[in-house]
């Protein structure tokens, strides 16, 4: 499949049309930012890193009957996605107090929530993603009653999957942000699954292996993101 016009250009992602108006290329770069784009720097190799676990993630999710945007990988940086009208929600997950809980209600990181938290953030740059709730988003329209259900279930099962499947790989998923796109009249997982979009804590020390090495200038953020890669690959 090639690529055609480039379509939008984000933070971390490029997505091209491609020849089917349905399809769409999603290529990974290793440009990172943090802070509302404030900091700005990049990962060597994290592109690769972040599409290959990102597929390895929603083929995991659509064997469980998770439906998602992916459809296929292509190279090392790119992967074939259904086109979507995405959702202005980030949805957050939580099992462990981390980032913006954290300062929000003055917790110490590293909590265990007694169950998972999910959080709604309005996705506008400009008001750096406020937190909202269902009653905003069903009075300002953002989804339907139906799409919210569907949004909501569909997170926390996503956790379920994800925990156990990080767990295996010995990794805490603390927690993590989905996006989600309407397709043909059905709600579909989209945007990316990785260590930008999750905070992983290795399980026998507690080691940061995600983005925050670099929000929080911990050092070693490249081998961070390769030790994710390999043992979620590996
Ligand atoms: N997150 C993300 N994109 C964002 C904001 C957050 O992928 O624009 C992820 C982040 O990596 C973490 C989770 O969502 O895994 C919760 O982030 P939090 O709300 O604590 O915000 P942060 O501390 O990253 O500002």
């Amino acid at each position: 499949m090639q690529k055609l016009k480039l379509l939008y250009e984000g933070k971390a992602k490029k997505v091209y049309e491609t020849p089917d108006a349905d399809l769409l290329i999603q290529e990974f770069k290793d440009d990172a930012t943090a802070f509302d784009a404030t900091k700005r720097g990049t990962i060597a190799g994290k592109g690769v890193v972040n599409n290959k676990i990102s597929a390895r993630i929603f083929e995991l999710l659509d064997t469980k009957g998770v439906a998602t945007h992916f459809v296929k990988l292509l190279s090392d940086r790119d992967m074939l996605i259904k086109k979507v009208k995405i959702v202005p929600l980030e949805v957050t997950i939580r099992n462990i107090v981390a980032g913006g809980m954290s300062k929000l209600l003055d917790i110490e990181e590293g909590r265990r929530l007694k169950t998972p938290v999910l959080e709604y953030h309005y996705k506008e740059d400009k008001l750096h993603d406020p937190l909202i709730n269902d009653y905003h988003i069903r009075a300002l329209e953002l989804a339907t009653d139906a799409e919210l259900e569907e949004i909501s279930s569909s997170s926390f099962t996503i956790n379920e999957i994800l925990r156990r499947f990080f767990e295996e790989k010995n990794l805490i998923l603390v927690d993590f942000k989905l996006e989600f796109g309407r397709h043909k009249g059905r709600i579909l997982l989209a945007d990316e699954i990785s260590p930008d979009t999750c905070r992983l804590w290795d399980k026998a020390t507690n080691e940061k292996l995600d983005k925050d090495r670099f929000r929080r200038d911990l050092g070693n953020v490249e081998e961070a993101y390769q030790e994710v890669y390999r043992r979620v690959l590996g």
